[in-house]
């Protein structure tokens, strides 16, 4: 995605169980290598994750109106 991922649009390295094609592979966005998880964005459990990932995926929506 050379111009970005827009929010709500899913990365299309990732696969239908979570994971990600290019994990461990040179050619992942050094965005991705370099992101440290912590419990601000991540939680501590799966499904806080998720919670929070729809927050800021909804929170940086474009506005459709
Ligand atoms: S880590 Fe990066 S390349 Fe891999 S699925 Fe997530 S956004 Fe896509």
């Amino acid at each position: 995605m050379p111009d970005g991922k827009p929010a709500d649009v899913p990365c299309p390295q990732l696969t239908s169980d979570y994971r990600c094609q290019l994990f461990g592979k040179p050619e992942r966005p050094a965005v991705c290598s370099g992101f440290l998880a912590d419990e601000d964005t991540c939680g501590n459990t799966n499904d806080k994750a998720f919670e929070l990932l729809r927050e800021l995926e909804e929170s940086t929506l474009p506005d459709r109106a």
